[in-house]
């Protein structure tokens, strides 16, 4: 069983997986928990790489220069699902990403898919913190399916790099990009020296471990990239490409009022 489930990570070319029980994970939110038909007994966690390589000229967050990994989760998701289900038939499965009841970083690192830096994101060995984490909460005893892995320990080694180059320690200025209707004049100044419209990457990019980041084997994050947006690349997308990008749940309004605070191009 376990060389199965190996495979079926493998396959999606997915480094890193491995099963935790529940029992050790931290719940968040557990009137989600109450929500699912089952019992969850373990959890089958994973991280996605999504680092495309260097670019000429990006203004965005690396995590939103393919399109919203969120399309990509529910197909890979919905794939691996059936997988396991055949593995497994009589077993409950529920997968997540991001909208998660437990603390997936905390939940990742304990299952050693790479230990939680000082910037609080979730570290790789091959991919640094370059990786999206999703799980599968599922009814399976964890002594009945057993350890994918191991991967060996990484050490942050606590330099404090990623916290001393944070430029605004208080508000992440992440979220400050994606902050709805007006800014102040202190928030625009922010956003500009920044020189992302879209989400901060500066604690990961500093971090030793990330400074070598592998590229993605995964293809979808290596198509319709978009490094560096403008005002007329937002305005010329259609309804549909727009909403297939990371930043279009806010609407083209903030993005564009982002683009606006830097001289283009
Ligand atoms: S920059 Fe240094 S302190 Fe921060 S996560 Fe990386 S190794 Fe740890
Ligand atoms: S993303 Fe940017 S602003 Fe947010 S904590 Fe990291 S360096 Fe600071």
């Amino acid at each position: 069983m376990v060389e199965a489930l190996q495979k079926i990570f493998a396959e999606r070319d997915i480094a890193y997986a491995e099963v935790i029980p529940f029992s050790e994970v931290s719940v968040l939110f557990p009137r989600k928990i109450a929500q699912l038909s089952f019992t969850p007994q373990s959890v089958i966690i994973f991280a996605i790489p999504y680092y495309a390589g260097e670019f000429d000229k990006r203004n965005l967050s690396r995590y939103a220069v393919a399109k919203d990994y969120h399309f990509f989760f529910r197909t890979f998701s919905d794939e691996v699902k059936n997988e396991l289900q055949k593995l497994y038939p009589t077993a409950d499965f529920a997968a997540f990403a991001d909208n998660s009841p437990i603390d997936e970083r905390a939940a990742a690192a304990k299952a050693g898919l790479g230990m939680l830096g000082m910037h609080s994101l979730l570290i790789t060995e091959k991919y640094g913190s370059y990786v999206f984490i999703g799980e599968f909460l599922t009814s399976i005893p964890y002594d009945k399916i057993g350890t994918l892995a191991s991967f060996g320990m990484l050490e942050c080694e606590k330099c404090g790099l990623c916290l001393k180059s944070c430029p605004k320690k208080e508000t992440c200025l992440s979220a400050l990009t994606q902050k709805k209707g007006e800014l102040t004049r202190d928030e625009k100044d922010e956003i500009a020296s920044l020189g992302s419209v879209w989400g901060c990457d500066i604690c990961q990019e500093v971090c030793p471990h990330s400074r070598n980041a592998e590229i993605t084997p995964i293809a979808y994050f290596k198509e319709d990239l978009i490094a560096h947006l403008t005002p007329e690349t937002v305005e010329n997308m259609s309804e549909d490409e727009f909403a297939h990008r990371a930043y279009s749940w806010r609407g083209k309004k903030t993005i564009l009022r982002n683009l606006l605070l830097f001289d283009q191009p």
